[in-house]
Order: C-alpha cells, then structure tokens, then sequence
C-alpha cells in the first residue's frame, strides 16, 4: 500500500475502532480479540506483521471507514 493514500485518515480511537470492527468481521476468527484495547493493539501488530489478505482487509477497512468517518 502506498502511504500517502492514508496521509488523511482519521486516527481517532472512534475510527480505529470502526476499522478494527470492520477488519475483524471479514478475518478469520483467530485475528479477533474480545477486549477493545486488545483490538487497538492488533490493529497496531496489522501494520506491521500480518499477511498479504489481512492487509488486503484492512485496507478496505480504512478506505471504507476514512469515507464515511461517524464524527
Ligand atoms: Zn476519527
């Protein structure tokens, strides 16, 4: 993924959330957590570790929650 396409997104714990929720409802249910920090802080390993399909996921997670933001 190219880094400026994100430049402007939203990185509130609203949207972190959303995207998480997003994320995690399209992923195998190995990737999910059930506590909020944990997502948060899975959302943070994504960036990082996960494979090519889980950043596939969330890049669409962020593509769909930087589009319609809830605040
Ligand atoms: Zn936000």
């Amino acid at each position: 993924m190219q880094k400026d396409e994100f430049s402007d997104v939203c990185t509130c714990e609203t949207c972190l959330l959303d995207i998480a929720s997003y994320s995690l409802n399209r992923l195998p249910t190995g990737y999910v957590a059930s506590h909020q920090g944990e997502i948060l802080i899975r959302i943070r390993e994504f960036e990082t570790q996960l494979k090519v399909d889980a950043i596939s996921t969330i890049t669409e997670a962020i593509k769909t929650v930087s589009q319609n933001p809830r605040h």
